[in-house]
């Protein structure tokens, strides 16, 4: 008798305990959301972040609160993310180096993006531009070479970290040239880019997002963007096909993750809040008008980030290995 009692109470309390998560997958959110950004505010990661985060707010009822958190290209931020409560009370704005780069650049890198994630979905495509402090001497892209060839024992570079998109796509341009200028770590393209414009640095290769209004305000100079086509939040600015170098195509995007193992009702609340941001007409301008490319249907929600995911892995590795040390 006693047995079956405590057989059933066994039996309730479980019961209880799944009536009690369902109910909190259903009730989701109940409180603020943490988006956590891998690098400094002001950088087109904390831009995109902030954006998109603003009209994820009014959907989920609850404030998406970004909390940056720097260090190692974003692999030390994108490891918390990977390690956190998967309650979908914290999220991260990964993006091409947090969650494909990184794998060929840390050998030891304590997460595995395609296993350890749960994609919500891409937020926007970034194309990359190669940009120099104002009064770099060359005038346009082929010049870049030459200039740069002949005199990079003076020159440097600036990055967000090993791991970060800067470094990587910089690691592609470096490696077509076949130079290794002094490679100078930020917290961020944010401080970077500060970086440039007062001349501290001489170039660096970033997301459009962060730098479309020092471009056009001339406060530093574009060479040539990595995409096949011309930004129209840019149109000046060449492609490195028209400029002379094919070889540099470099775009990068901004995607939401959740931990694994995050409820499939919470993941699909997420990517639901992701996409009505994404329709919006008011989000959508201030995003193109940072050059952002936005997915379409298809390229929205979890699965297509999941296959971006893979394929971009594949893409970088092979580049990245090419390279040779990093260091
Ligand atoms: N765009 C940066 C990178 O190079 C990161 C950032 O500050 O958003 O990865």
């Amino acid at each position: 008798m006693g047995q079956i009692l405590s057989r059933a109470i066994a039996a309730a309390v479980a019961l209880g305990f799944a009536a009690g998560s369902a109910a909190a997958q259903t009730d989701y959110p109940q409180r603020a959301i943490t988006l956590i950004v891998p690098f400094a505010a002001g950088g087109p990661t904390d831009v995109v972040a902030r954006i998109a985060g603003d009209h994820m707010t009014r959907t989920l009822g609850q404030p998406v609160i970004i909390e940056n958190m720097v260090g190692a290209g974003g692999t030390t931020a994108s490891t918390r993310a990977a390690r956190a409560t998967p309650d979908g009370y914290t999220i991260e704005m990964g993006h091409m180096g947090t969650h494909a780069a990184s794998v060929a650049l840390y050998p030891n890198l304590a997460y595995k993006p395609d296993v350890d994630f749960a994609p919500i979905g891409l937020v926007a495509g970034t194309p990359v531009l190669i940009v120099a402090k104002k009064d770099f001497p060359p005038k346009d892209l082929k010049e870049f070479v030459t200039f740069v060839k002949a005199n990079v024992a003076a020159l440097n570079m600036a990055h967000a970290g090993v791991g970060s998109v800067s470094f990587t796509t910089c690691l592609l341009l470096n490696s077509i040239l076949g130079v290794k200028p002094a490679s100078i770590p930020f917290n961020g393209t944010g401080p970077a880019l500060t970086a440039l414009i007062s001349g501290q640095v001489d170039y660096m290769c970033d997301q459009i997002v962060n730098l479309v209004q020092q471009v056009q305000g001339g406060q530093i100079k574009a060479y040539a963007i990595g995409t096949a086509e011309r930004s129209p939040a840019l149109p000046d600015v060449p492609t490195s096909r028209e400029a002379g170098l094919p070889e540099f195509q470099a775009q990068a995007w901004n995607a939401l993750f959740a931990p694994k193992d995050t409820p499939q009702p919470i993941l699909d609340k997420l990517s639901d809040a992701l996409d009505k941001a994404l329709d919006d007409e008011q989000t959508r301008k201030r995003l193109l008008e940072l050059g952002s490319v936005l997915p379409d249907k298809a390229g929205r929600g979890q699965q297509a980030l999941a296959a971006l995911v893979k394929s971009e892995i594949a893409r970088w590795t092979p580049i990245i290995k090419a390279a040779g040390p990093t260091d």
